[in-house]
């Protein structure tokens, strides 16, 4: 049997042996961290120590995380919280066009309760300007939120020049970092961010586990109400096992950050420019340099309405990517609002392919999708195609 090759770790990647190995150890205990027996603090301090790792990784300090089950509650708790926090829940949130559904979805359902709401279209190379942030914020605008970096293209946004902006003129800002996270380095101090979102499955940690940094000047409302744990803005009992992991994970990826990043980039560009040297009609989408370390999202002229078709044939080689279309079950082949936002038209925003490295990638895994991708595409061209 051939081994898959898992070149999709922007939707989910392999925990790290280490991060198995320390949620393992704790599931020798069992204690709630809220209990006062010895049982009970010994779950406390395994929970405290893990938030200590997560606020180093992009450094916090420890009382300004949060944990939640996911990256996707931790938006909702950033922007639902900041607007909860205005007892009025009038005003006006300024969004990027190309936040994950997990934001663009909250936002929307705040619009549909009476807030204004601002979509700010990115560039084509899929970078929001910071100038047209400055153009959308309003005396009236609550929040600003933009992503670090984008789950379809893998642009990274200028988030220390929009975080900026928007604490000029007073406004909290928030950034979604699930794929930003343990890929690159963050600074929630140095870059002046407000609010930002974590998940731990997006950097070889446990899923099912997720943080928000809530910066120490900033009240935000709860989602969740009850116990008051997590200094009561997030209630219920720990996920301990999974915060333990998470913990670890972002230990590791701090330690392991440029050396990996390095070997992700050279990954990275050698697929990129063999792609585009070899298959005809192959064209990179989003930021050529300004991308995650090992995030590449590409387009086939031509070829724009298969994207499904292309997985699927990658699939049989036991190639496994992503259609950057939606990228999701859920939404197959519809057509990507970020590629839209972005100026391409619905037929070719429906066709893209996202191939994603991660820590266990080796450099054959990127020769057999180097080697599968032109028998793909020509599998899908008309013969007498000469594109
Ligand atoms: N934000 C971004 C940018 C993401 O890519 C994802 C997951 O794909 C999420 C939020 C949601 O994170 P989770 O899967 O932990 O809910």
């Amino acid at each position: 049997m051939v081994d898959t090759v898992y070149l999709d770790n922007a939707a989910t990647t392999q925990p790290d042996p280490r991060v198995v190995a320390a949620s393992a150890s704790w599931g020798a205990g069992f204690g709630n961290p809220s209990s006062m027996h010895a049982t009970g603090r010994i779950a406390r301090a395994a929970v405290d120590r893990a938030r200590a790792q997560v606020a180093e990784l992009i450094g916090a300090s420890k009382d300004e995380i949060v944990f939640t089950a996911s990256g996707t509650e931790a938006d909702n708790l950033a922007i639902r919280g900041v607007l909860g926090s205005m007892r009025d829940g009038r005003g006006h949130l300024v969004v990027s066009a190309i936040e994950h559904p997990a934001v663009l979805e909250t936002a929307y359902y705040l619009q549909q309760c009476g807030l204004e709401l601002t979509l700010v279209p990115p560039l084509e190379n899929g970078i929001v300007d910071p100038d047209d942030v400055a153009a959308a914020i309003r005396p009236d605008t609550r929040l600003v939120s933009v992503m670090s970096a984008n789950n379809v293209t893998g642009t990274i946004q200028p988030i220390s020049r929009l975080a900026k902006i928007a604490r000029e003129r007073g406004v909290p800002f928030h950034t979604d970092a699930v794929q930003a996270a343990g890929k690159m380095p963050l600074d929630v101090k140095r870059d002046g961010i407000d609010l930002m979102s974590l998940s731990a499955h997006k950097f070889h940690g446990p899923q099912g586990v997720g943080a928000l940094f809530v910066g120490s000047d900033l009240n935000i409302a709860p989602l969740i109400l009850g116990g008051g744990q997590e200094r009561g803005l997030r209630s219920a009992t720990e996920n301990v096992a999974g915060i333990v992991g998470f913990g670890a994970a972002a230990e590791i990826a701090r330690a392991e950050m440029s050396s990996e990043a390095c070997r992700l980039v050279a990954m990275r560009d050698r697929a990129i420019e063999t792609v585009l040297g070899s298959v005809s009609g192959a064209y990179l989408i989003g930021d050529r340099y300004r991308r995650l370390p090992g995030h590449i999202c590409l387009g086939f002229s031509g070829l724009e309405g298969e994207a499904i078709k292309l997985l699927l044939a990658l699939d049989q080689m036991s190639i496994e990517v992503s259609s950057g279309s939606a990228c999701s079950v859920h939404h197959a082949g519809s057509p990507s609002h970020v590629l839209t936002a972005m100026g391409f038209d619905p037929i070719s925003a429906r066709g893209s392919l996202r191939v994603t490295f991660g820590r266990f990638t080796t450099n054959d895994d990127v020769d057999r999708l180097l080697a599968a991708l032109p028998v793909a595409v020509s599998s899908l061209r008309p013969l007498n195609s000469s594109r």
